[in-house]
């Protein structure tokens, strides 16, 4: 099959003719639809803490695709053509962790796919466990079956927030995860929801997808923060941007009792000072990634038309021009979620 490689940081991924995937007993095959790219896959290519393994590994674990071969112990759950996405990670299917939807913690340790352990879906076909497997309603397209991915993960750093409806929430940065975020914080009731982002086609993006107010990061964030909403201030606060200096700011901004959800991925060393956090009795969450009713609440909401995830995507490319496309979202620009389309 078709897959495109990473080697080793600094150079492109290259597209090339590898082995087909064989299914284990309870595994399934999909011929990959949609994949999107994830800032983690950025991260992954690029020297530094996160780098992926060299030597050849295949990451995506945004995708959607459709059954063609079938596991011998799930033979009569699943048929060919089935439409499916999953949780990007093998686990047993049995423990306590995978049964409550939490399989890379897997007490037999859960593999994920495309971060170097598991083969990923930036490829023609991809092996997936079937437990993590969910068939994707007839209303949602394989577009928005590779959405539900880095949807889940703003829908669970909002849940983990556990904020009452009506308060006021201030997100860091409009990537897809903020963006995200914004999309839940408005659904589960948030009051004010306003976004601290630079770029302008981001700040037409955050207003599309819920926020009240996008405020500059490069000016008075107190003042035009406190104008926002209506002169108080946010009492939660997500961190969507990842670099260091980061929660500094949040734990600056914060009011006391406030709440600190840390949802962007830094792979630096970064410090803050923990008096200021102590002193407000700050309550600092870090979150990542889903838990499997996660996917199946997103799933449940893009087939009753009740959010459009699609917004997300600015670019949809096929092999051919993949390796650049990747390479070009290392550069800021336009580019918000960009979708291999196969
Ligand atoms: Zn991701
Ligand atoms: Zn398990």
């Amino acid at each position: 099959m078709k897959a495109a490689v990473f080697h080793q940081a600094g150079t492109p991924l290259s597209i090339e003719d590898v082995a087909d995937p064989i299914p284990g007993a309870g595994d399934l095959i999909l011929k990959v639809r949609d994949c999107g790219i994830c800032g983690s896959d950025l991260h992954a290519s690029k020297a530094g803490s996160a780098l992926a393994p060299p030597g050849g590994s295949i990451m995506g674990h945004e995708f959607s695709g459709e059954v063609v071969e079938i596991g011998k112990d799930v033979a009569g759950l699943w048929k060919s053509g089935d439409r499916v996405c999953s949780l990007p990670v093998m686990g047993c299917g049995k423990c306590l962790m995978c049964l409550k939807g939490q399989g890379w913690y897997c007490e037999q340790g859960g593999r994920i796919l495309g971060m170097g352990q598991e083969s990923g879906a930036y490829a023609e076909f991809v092996r997936v466990s079937a437990f993590e497997s969910i068939k994707l309603p007839q209303s949602v397209s394989f577009r928005e079956g590779a959405l539900v991915e880095p949807l889940a993960v703003g829908l669970h750093a909002v849940k983990k927030a556990n904020f009452e409806a009506g308060s006021d929430v201030l997100i860091l940065g409009a990537g897809p995860i903020g963006l995200a975020v914004t999309l839940w914080a408005r659904f589960m009731g948030a009051r004010n929801v306003v976004v601290s982002e630079r770029a302008p086609d981001r700040i037409k993006m955050a207003e599309k997808f819920g926020a009240t107010a996008v405020v500059n990061p490069d000016g008075d964030m107190r003042t035009q923060v406190k104008q926002a909403c209506g002169g108080r201030r946010p009492s939660v606060i997500f961190e969507c941007v990842g670099i260091p200096g980061m929660i500094q700011n949040c734990v600056d901004f914060a009011p006391t009792s406030g709440k600190v959800v840390v949802v962007g991925v830094c792979d630096q060393l970064d410090t803050f000072v923990p008096m200021k956090a102590v002193a407000k009795e700050l309550n600092m969450q870090f979150v990542i990634g889903y838990v499997r009713a996660d996917f199946e609440f997103v799933i449940d909401l893009i087939a009753g038309d009740r959010i459009d995830g699609e917004a997300l995507i600015t670019d949809v490319v096929a092999f051919d021009t993949f390796a650049d496309a990747f390479e070009n979202l290392r550069t800021p620009s336009h580019q918000c979620k960009v979708m291999l389309e196969l």
